[in-house]
């Protein structure tokens, strides 16, 4: 099934879909908050020193310069935290309890 391009797509998206409800279960049990990144959250791109965005990074780049401020990126761990900058900004406006926060594919 995988295989077929539209229903590996429609496969994935329910998988995604199950293990965030399943965190949002959990976390409701601790009284907790799940936190959903936007699918087009530039999260690898951005800067997380100055905010710059790049226009385009290729996922055979794993690690980067920002030309602005010239910090060194490890494109996965600049990308957890930019997704942990955003969702604290979004629970701020929430004012929630964070507990965890994921990016949606
Ligand atoms: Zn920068």
């Amino acid at each position: 099934m995988v295989r077929n391009r539209k229903l590996s797509k429609s496969i994935s998206d329910v998988g995604w879909g199950m293990f965030a409800n399943f965190l949002d279960y959990k976390l409701k049990a601790k009284d907790g908050q799940l936190v959903e990144i936007g699918r087009f959250f530039p999260s690898s791109k951005t800067c997380s020193c100055c905010g710059h965005v790049l226009d385009e990074l290729t996922l055979d780049i794993r690690e980067w310069d920002c030309p602005s401020c010239k910090t060194h990126h490890d494109r996965d761990g600049n990308a957890a935290l930019n997704i942990r900058n955003e969702g604290i900004r979004i629970l701020s406006m929430d004012l929630g309890t964070p507990f965890l926060l994921i990016e949606a594919v």
